[in-house]
Protein backbone atom coordinates (compact mmCIF):
# COMPACT_ATOMS: atom_id res chain seq x y z
CA UNK A 1 0.00 0.00 0.00
CA UNK A 2 1.76 3.33 -1.38
CA UNK A 3 0.67 7.06 0.53
CA UNK A 4 2.06 9.89 -1.35
CA UNK A 5 1.38 13.01 0.53
CA UNK A 6 1.71 15.83 -2.17
CA UNK A 7 3.13 19.46 -1.13
CA UNK A 8 2.82 18.94 2.35
CA UNK A 9 4.57 21.12 4.86
CA UNK A 10 7.11 19.43 7.35
CA UNK A 11 7.75 21.16 10.72
CA UNK A 12 11.46 20.39 10.23
CA UNK A 13 11.48 21.89 7.14
CA UNK A 14 11.93 26.04 6.41
CA UNK A 15 8.38 28.03 6.63
CA UNK A 16 7.85 28.32 3.34
CA UNK A 17 9.20 24.88 2.24
CA UNK A 18 6.55 21.95 0.60
CA UNK A 19 8.05 18.47 -0.57
CA UNK A 20 6.33 15.52 -1.27
CA UNK A 21 6.39 12.22 1.31
CA UNK A 22 5.90 8.56 0.36
CA UNK A 23 4.57 5.96 2.64
CA UNK A 24 5.03 2.31 1.67
CA UNK A 25 3.49 0.13 4.43
CA UNK A 26 4.04 1.63 7.57
CA UNK A 27 7.33 3.04 6.78
CA UNK A 28 7.93 6.66 5.64
CA UNK A 29 10.20 5.63 2.81
CA UNK A 30 11.07 8.73 1.17
CA UNK A 31 11.13 12.73 1.21
CA UNK A 32 11.10 14.88 -2.06
CA UNK A 33 12.04 12.44 -4.41
CA UNK A 34 9.43 9.42 -5.44
CA UNK A 35 11.70 6.11 -4.50
CA UNK A 36 11.94 3.51 -7.18
CA UNK A 37 9.21 1.02 -7.92
CA UNK A 38 6.85 3.16 -5.45
CA UNK A 39 3.67 2.91 -6.71
CA UNK A 40 0.95 5.08 -5.16
CA UNK A 41 -2.42 3.82 -4.33
CA UNK A 42 -3.64 7.40 -2.53
CA UNK A 43 -2.10 10.31 -3.48
CA UNK A 44 -3.15 12.76 -1.32
CA UNK A 45 -3.26 16.61 -2.06
CA UNK A 46 -1.42 18.39 1.53
CA UNK A 47 -0.99 21.94 -0.26
CA UNK A 48 -2.73 23.46 2.74
CA UNK A 49 -1.46 21.12 5.65
CA UNK A 50 1.81 20.68 7.69
CA UNK A 51 2.55 17.35 8.95
CA UNK A 52 4.16 16.63 12.20
CA UNK A 53 4.95 12.96 13.74
CA UNK A 54 1.86 11.80 16.47
CA UNK A 55 2.25 12.64 19.91
CA UNK A 56 3.25 10.41 22.31
CA UNK A 57 1.27 10.81 25.12
CA UNK A 58 3.56 9.01 28.15
CA UNK A 59 1.08 8.82 30.98
CA UNK A 60 -2.11 8.64 31.46
CA UNK A 61 -5.31 6.51 32.69
CA UNK A 62 -7.08 5.37 29.77
CA UNK A 63 -10.17 3.98 31.02
CA UNK A 64 -11.07 6.81 33.55
CA UNK A 65 -12.25 9.32 31.09
CA UNK A 66 -15.82 7.82 32.82
CA UNK A 67 -14.65 9.74 35.38
CA UNK A 68 -14.29 13.22 33.38
CA UNK A 69 -15.35 15.86 35.38
CA UNK A 70 -17.00 13.98 38.42
CA UNK A 71 -14.77 14.95 41.22
CA UNK A 72 -13.46 18.75 40.46
CA UNK A 73 -12.39 21.60 42.96
CA UNK A 74 -11.41 18.99 45.41
CA UNK A 75 -8.47 18.59 47.43
CA UNK A 76 -5.77 15.37 45.74
CA UNK A 77 -6.68 12.92 48.67
CA UNK A 78 -10.38 13.30 48.81
CA UNK A 79 -9.92 13.14 44.98
CA UNK A 80 -7.95 9.87 44.84
CA UNK A 81 -9.50 8.11 47.85
CA UNK A 82 -13.35 9.12 48.57
CA UNK A 83 -14.29 10.24 44.86
CA UNK A 84 -12.02 8.10 41.91
CA UNK A 85 -11.02 5.00 43.85
CA UNK A 86 -14.79 3.75 45.03
CA UNK A 87 -15.99 4.40 41.07
CA UNK A 88 -12.58 2.59 40.09
CA UNK A 89 -13.52 -0.46 42.27
CA UNK A 90 -17.07 -0.64 40.75
CA UNK A 91 -16.38 -0.72 37.08
CA UNK A 92 -16.86 -3.76 35.04
CA UNK A 93 -14.25 -5.13 32.77
CA UNK A 94 -17.24 -3.81 29.55
CA UNK A 95 -17.27 -0.52 31.21
CA UNK A 96 -13.70 0.07 31.10
CA UNK A 97 -13.79 -1.21 27.65
CA UNK A 98 -15.91 2.28 27.17
CA UNK A 99 -13.81 4.13 29.16
CA UNK A 100 -11.05 3.04 26.97
CA UNK A 101 -12.61 4.01 23.73
CA UNK A 102 -13.58 6.80 24.95
CA UNK A 103 -10.08 8.15 25.66
CA UNK A 104 -8.47 6.90 22.25
CA UNK A 105 -11.16 9.40 20.62
CA UNK A 106 -10.36 11.98 22.39
CA UNK A 107 -6.74 11.26 21.43
CA UNK A 108 -6.54 10.40 18.18
CA UNK A 109 -8.82 13.47 17.15
CA UNK A 110 -5.82 15.75 19.08
CA UNK A 111 -3.21 14.11 17.15
CA UNK A 112 -2.01 11.33 19.46
CA UNK A 113 -0.59 8.29 17.63
CA UNK A 114 0.57 6.17 21.10
CA UNK A 115 -0.16 6.29 25.01
CA UNK A 116 1.45 4.85 27.60
CA UNK A 117 -1.02 3.59 30.44
CA UNK A 118 -1.49 2.60 33.84
CA UNK A 119 -4.23 0.46 33.44
CA UNK A 120 -6.47 -1.61 36.11
CA UNK A 121 -7.95 -3.36 33.07
CA UNK A 122 -5.01 -4.13 30.80
CA UNK A 123 -7.17 -6.70 28.88
CA UNK A 124 -9.82 -3.53 28.01
CA UNK A 125 -6.90 -1.82 26.68
CA UNK A 126 -5.32 -3.82 24.78
CA UNK A 127 -8.09 -4.97 23.23
CA UNK A 128 -9.79 -0.99 22.43
CA UNK A 129 -6.10 -0.56 20.82
CA UNK A 130 -6.45 -3.36 18.68
CA UNK A 131 -10.02 -2.64 17.45
CA UNK A 132 -9.14 1.13 16.98
CA UNK A 133 -5.45 0.31 15.45
CA UNK A 134 -4.04 2.87 18.74
CA UNK A 135 -0.65 2.10 19.49
CA UNK A 136 0.19 2.16 23.52
CA UNK A 137 2.31 0.59 25.85
CA UNK A 138 0.36 -0.91 28.67
CA UNK A 139 1.79 -0.81 31.96
CA UNK A 140 -0.53 -3.02 34.52
CA UNK A 141 -1.32 -1.05 37.87
CA UNK A 142 0.17 -2.56 41.03
CA UNK A 143 -0.95 -2.07 44.55
CA UNK A 144 0.52 -3.82 47.91
CA UNK A 145 2.91 -4.31 50.72
CA UNK A 146 5.53 -6.82 48.68
CA UNK A 147 6.07 -9.90 47.18
CA UNK A 148 3.40 -12.44 48.88
CA UNK A 149 0.83 -10.04 48.47
CA UNK A 150 -2.41 -11.69 47.05
CA UNK A 151 -3.64 -8.52 45.21
CA UNK A 152 -0.28 -8.11 43.81
CA UNK A 153 0.44 -11.40 43.09
CA UNK A 154 -2.44 -11.80 41.18
CA UNK A 155 -2.38 -8.63 39.27
CA UNK A 156 1.45 -9.72 38.17
CA UNK A 157 0.16 -12.97 37.05
CA UNK A 158 -2.51 -11.07 34.59
CA UNK A 159 0.28 -8.97 33.55
CA UNK A 160 1.56 -11.72 32.13
CA UNK A 161 -0.96 -13.17 30.72
CA UNK A 162 -2.07 -9.66 29.04
CA UNK A 163 0.99 -9.97 27.25
CA UNK A 164 0.12 -13.19 25.75
CA UNK A 165 -3.44 -11.96 24.91
CA UNK A 166 -2.18 -8.61 23.30
CA UNK A 167 0.80 -11.26 21.06
CA UNK A 168 -2.69 -13.91 20.20
CA UNK A 169 -4.70 -10.56 18.53
CA UNK A 170 -2.09 -8.52 16.98
CA UNK A 171 -2.64 -5.69 19.27
CA UNK A 172 -0.27 -2.56 18.56
CA UNK A 173 0.75 -2.79 22.10
CA UNK A 174 3.65 -3.44 24.23
CA UNK A 175 3.67 -3.90 27.99
CA UNK A 176 5.26 -2.73 31.11
CA UNK A 177 4.23 -3.01 34.75
CA UNK A 178 2.88 -0.16 36.44
CA UNK A 179 3.56 0.28 40.06
CA UNK A 180 0.89 2.59 41.50
CA UNK A 181 3.02 4.84 44.07
CA UNK A 182 5.25 4.51 46.88
CA UNK A 183 2.70 4.88 49.24
CA UNK A 184 0.25 2.41 47.66
CA UNK A 185 3.27 -0.19 47.29
CA UNK A 186 5.25 -1.53 49.60
CA UNK A 187 8.98 -1.64 49.65
CA UNK A 188 9.09 -5.24 48.91
CA UNK A 189 7.05 -5.01 46.27
CA UNK A 190 8.62 -2.43 44.69
CA UNK A 191 12.13 -4.15 45.33
CA UNK A 192 10.28 -7.64 43.55
CA UNK A 193 8.94 -4.99 40.43
CA UNK A 194 12.30 -4.34 40.22
CA UNK A 195 13.68 -7.82 39.27
CA UNK A 196 11.38 -8.92 37.64
CA UNK A 197 11.46 -5.86 35.34
CA UNK A 198 15.29 -6.72 34.86
CA UNK A 199 14.54 -10.59 34.38
CA UNK A 200 12.14 -10.03 32.07
CA UNK A 201 13.03 -6.68 30.47
CA UNK A 202 10.38 -5.12 30.88
CA UNK A 203 10.05 -1.01 31.85
CA UNK A 204 8.46 0.39 34.88
CA UNK A 205 5.95 2.92 34.87
CA UNK A 206 5.43 4.59 38.20
CA UNK A 207 4.02 7.87 40.34
CA UNK A 208 6.66 9.48 41.75
CA UNK A 209 7.03 12.93 44.60
CA UNK A 210 3.38 14.10 42.90
CA UNK A 211 2.55 15.62 46.29
CA UNK A 212 4.41 17.05 49.24
CA UNK A 213 2.96 14.99 51.17
CA UNK A 214 4.72 11.87 49.38
CA UNK A 215 7.65 13.91 49.81
CA UNK A 216 7.46 14.44 53.13
CA UNK A 217 6.28 11.10 54.64
CA UNK A 218 9.30 9.21 52.51
CA UNK A 219 11.59 11.87 54.29
CA UNK A 220 10.46 10.86 57.41
CA UNK A 221 9.63 6.69 56.83
CA UNK A 222 13.20 6.21 54.95
CA UNK A 223 15.36 9.22 55.86
CA UNK A 224 15.60 10.43 51.81
CA UNK A 225 13.35 11.76 49.09
CA UNK A 226 11.00 10.05 46.88
CA UNK A 227 13.72 10.01 44.19
CA UNK A 228 16.67 8.82 46.57
CA UNK A 229 14.24 5.98 48.28
CA UNK A 230 13.34 4.02 44.86
CA UNK A 231 17.05 4.17 43.58
CA UNK A 232 17.52 1.99 46.57
CA UNK A 233 15.76 0.01 45.78
CA UNK A 234 16.87 -0.56 42.07
CA UNK A 235 14.00 0.55 40.19
CA UNK A 236 16.19 3.13 38.27
CA UNK A 237 18.72 0.47 37.14
CA UNK A 238 16.29 -0.14 34.01
CA UNK A 239 14.07 1.50 31.86
CA UNK A 240 11.55 3.46 33.68
CA UNK A 241 8.71 6.45 33.24
CA UNK A 242 8.44 8.13 36.32
CA UNK A 243 5.07 10.35 36.19
CA UNK A 244 5.17 13.94 37.93
CA UNK A 245 8.61 14.61 39.89
CA UNK A 246 6.74 17.72 41.29
CA UNK A 247 9.21 17.64 44.83
CA UNK A 248 12.55 17.15 44.04
CA UNK A 249 15.29 18.15 46.10
CA UNK A 250 19.12 19.13 44.75
CA UNK A 251 21.10 15.85 45.23
CA UNK A 252 17.77 14.28 42.99
CA UNK A 253 18.70 15.66 39.76
CA UNK A 254 21.75 13.90 39.32
CA UNK A 255 19.87 10.82 40.47
CA UNK A 256 17.39 11.02 38.15
CA UNK A 257 20.20 12.54 34.78
CA UNK A 258 20.30 8.97 33.70
CA UNK A 259 19.74 7.66 30.20
CA UNK A 260 17.21 4.78 30.58
CA UNK A 261 15.01 6.99 33.42
CA UNK A 262 12.42 9.34 31.83
CA UNK A 263 10.12 11.82 33.62
CA UNK A 264 7.17 12.38 32.19
CA UNK A 265 5.88 15.75 33.13
CA UNK A 266 2.19 16.53 33.96
CA UNK A 267 1.44 19.88 33.87
CA UNK A 268 -2.43 20.24 34.39
CA UNK A 269 -3.04 17.38 36.39
CA UNK A 270 -0.61 18.88 38.98
CA UNK A 271 -2.14 22.43 38.27
CA UNK A 272 -5.23 21.55 39.33
CA UNK A 273 -5.02 19.10 42.09
CA UNK A 274 -2.64 21.80 43.61
CA UNK A 275 0.29 20.15 43.93
CA UNK A 276 2.68 22.62 41.86
CA UNK A 277 5.12 22.50 38.86
CA UNK A 278 7.71 20.42 38.63
CA UNK A 279 11.00 22.25 37.80
CA UNK A 280 11.34 20.87 34.28
CA UNK A 281 13.30 23.72 33.37
CA UNK A 282 15.67 22.49 35.89
CA UNK A 283 15.62 18.88 35.03
CA UNK A 284 16.46 19.64 31.32
CA UNK A 285 19.49 21.94 32.02
CA UNK A 286 21.22 19.23 34.30
CA UNK A 287 20.36 16.29 32.02
CA UNK A 288 17.50 14.83 32.79
CA UNK A 289 14.61 13.13 29.90
CA UNK A 290 11.97 14.92 29.99
CA UNK A 291 8.23 13.71 28.16
CA UNK A 292 4.89 14.92 28.39
CA UNK A 293 1.70 13.29 29.55
CA UNK A 294 -1.74 13.90 30.19
CA UNK A 295 -2.44 12.26 33.11
CA UNK A 296 -5.97 10.91 33.55
CA UNK A 297 -9.27 12.78 32.07
CA UNK A 298 -10.45 13.03 36.05
CA UNK A 299 -7.55 15.03 36.67
CA UNK A 300 -6.79 16.94 33.86
CA UNK A 301 -9.19 16.93 32.57
CA UNK A 302 -8.85 16.19 28.80
CA UNK A 303 -6.56 14.34 26.98
CA UNK A 304 -5.17 16.87 24.65
CA UNK A 305 -1.29 17.06 24.18
CA UNK A 306 -1.73 20.39 22.17
CA UNK A 307 -3.45 21.84 25.27
CA UNK A 308 -0.01 20.09 27.41
CA UNK A 309 2.33 21.84 25.35
CA UNK A 310 0.87 25.24 25.70
CA UNK A 311 0.55 24.66 29.92
CA UNK A 312 4.05 23.18 29.67
CA UNK A 313 5.93 26.10 28.48
CA UNK A 314 3.49 28.76 30.02
CA UNK A 315 3.80 27.57 33.15
CA UNK A 316 7.86 27.44 32.91
CA UNK A 317 8.17 30.77 31.73
CA UNK A 318 5.98 31.75 34.33
CA UNK A 319 7.31 29.74 37.16
CA UNK A 320 11.11 30.58 36.24
CA UNK A 321 10.22 34.14 35.50
CA UNK A 322 12.08 33.64 32.08
CA UNK A 323 10.74 33.98 28.53
CA UNK A 324 13.23 31.30 26.92
CA UNK A 325 12.05 28.53 29.32
CA UNK A 326 10.63 26.02 27.47
CA UNK A 327 10.44 27.48 23.56
CA UNK A 328 7.94 25.93 21.11
CA UNK A 329 10.33 23.96 19.70
CA UNK A 330 11.58 22.46 22.86
CA UNK A 331 7.85 21.85 23.60
CA UNK A 332 7.39 20.30 20.95
CA UNK A 333 10.35 17.98 20.88
CA UNK A 334 9.37 16.84 24.39
CA UNK A 335 5.91 16.01 23.18
CA UNK A 336 7.02 14.23 20.32
CA UNK A 337 10.76 12.97 19.79
CA UNK A 338 11.24 12.66 23.95
CA UNK A 339 8.25 10.89 24.54
CA UNK A 340 9.64 8.10 21.55
CA UNK A 341 12.64 7.93 23.61
CA UNK A 342 10.70 7.52 26.86
CA UNK A 343 9.21 4.14 25.26
CA UNK A 344 12.22 2.74 23.24
CA UNK A 345 10.71 3.49 19.94
CA UNK A 346 13.22 5.39 18.23
CA UNK A 347 10.86 4.90 15.01
CA UNK A 348 8.47 6.63 16.05
CA UNK A 349 8.59 10.77 16.97
CA UNK A 350 10.04 12.34 13.60
CA UNK A 351 8.86 12.26 10.32
CA UNK A 352 12.04 10.93 8.58
CA UNK A 353 13.19 8.06 5.96
CA UNK A 354 13.10 4.80 7.22
CA UNK A 355 11.11 5.96 10.38
CA UNK A 356 7.63 3.90 11.13
CA UNK A 357 4.78 6.21 9.70
CA UNK A 358 3.02 7.33 12.46
CA UNK A 359 1.84 10.96 11.52
CA UNK A 360 -0.53 14.02 11.71
CA UNK A 361 -2.08 16.21 9.09
CA UNK A 362 -2.83 19.85 10.63
CA UNK A 363 -4.99 22.00 8.61
CA UNK A 364 -3.40 25.85 7.98
CA UNK A 365 -6.31 27.23 6.93
CA UNK A 366 -7.82 27.11 10.64
CA UNK A 367 -8.06 31.04 12.19
CA UNK A 368 -6.56 30.19 14.96
CA UNK A 369 -3.03 28.98 13.42
CA UNK A 370 -3.29 32.52 10.87
CA UNK A 371 -0.65 34.05 10.18
CA UNK A 372 1.73 31.39 9.77
CA UNK A 373 4.39 33.51 11.14
CA UNK A 374 5.67 30.22 12.57
CA UNK A 375 3.91 27.48 12.91
CA UNK A 376 6.23 25.85 15.71
CA UNK A 377 4.83 28.67 17.95
CA UNK A 378 1.50 28.45 16.03
CA UNK A 379 1.07 24.71 17.22
CA UNK A 380 2.56 25.23 21.27
CA UNK A 381 0.78 28.47 21.97
CA UNK A 382 -2.03 29.04 19.83
CA UNK A 383 -3.31 25.52 18.56
CA UNK A 384 -6.35 23.63 20.56
CA UNK A 385 -6.40 20.38 18.86
CA UNK A 386 -8.82 21.13 16.34
CA UNK A 387 -7.04 22.07 13.57
CA UNK A 388 -5.84 18.46 13.32
CA UNK A 389 -7.66 17.12 10.06
CA UNK A 390 -5.88 13.48 9.52
CA UNK A 391 -4.16 11.03 11.62
CA UNK A 392 -2.05 7.75 10.41
CA UNK A 393 -0.61 5.09 12.76
CA UNK A 394 1.57 2.45 11.27
CA UNK A 395 0.95 3.51 8.12
CA UNK A 396 -2.91 3.49 8.18
CA UNK A 397 -5.42 6.39 8.13
CA UNK A 398 -7.46 6.19 11.87
CA UNK A 399 -8.74 9.61 10.93
CA UNK A 400 -9.16 10.98 7.72
CA UNK A 401 -10.71 14.71 6.97
CA UNK A 402 -11.78 14.81 10.50
CA UNK A 403 -13.88 11.63 10.55
CA UNK A 404 -12.61 8.53 12.68
CA UNK A 405 -12.51 5.37 10.80
CA UNK A 406 -11.75 2.95 13.17
CA UNK A 407 -14.31 4.24 16.02
CA UNK A 408 -18.25 4.26 16.29
CA UNK A 409 -18.07 7.42 17.86
CA UNK A 410 -21.98 7.68 18.39
CA UNK A 411 -22.06 4.11 19.82
CA UNK A 412 -18.83 5.49 22.11
CA UNK A 413 -20.69 8.23 23.93
CA UNK A 414 -23.82 6.31 23.72
CA UNK A 415 -22.41 3.25 25.90
CA UNK A 416 -20.25 5.82 27.97
CA UNK A 417 -23.92 8.23 29.02
CA UNK A 418 -25.31 5.08 30.23
CA UNK A 419 -22.49 4.49 32.23
CA UNK A 420 -22.20 7.46 33.75
CA UNK A 421 -25.94 7.28 34.54
CA UNK A 422 -25.00 5.04 37.14
CA UNK A 423 -23.17 7.35 38.74
CA UNK A 424 -25.15 10.83 38.69
ZN1 LIG B 1 -1.40 9.14 36.90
Amino acid sequence: MGIMLKKVHLLQSPEEERTDVYINGNRISAIGREPRGFSADETIDCSGKTAMPGFINCHTHAYMSLMRNYADDVPFATWLFDRILPIEDSLSLEEAYWGNLLSIAEMIRSGTTTFVDMQMFPRMAVKACADTGMRALITRGLVGSDRNDEGAKTRIAQAFDEMDYGKDIGAPVSFGLGPHAIYTCGEDLLRYVAELAHDKNLPVHLHLAETQKEFDDCMNEHGMSPAAYVDSLGLLDGEILLAHCVYLDDNDFSILARPHVHVVTNPASNMKLANGFAPVTRMLREGIHVALGTDSAASNNALNMFTEMRLLSMSQKGVTRDALALTAEETLRIATENGAAAIGREDLGSIEVGRTADLILIDEDCPSLRPLYNRKASLVYSASGSEVSDVMIDGKWVMRERHLKTIDEERVIYETEKIAAKYR
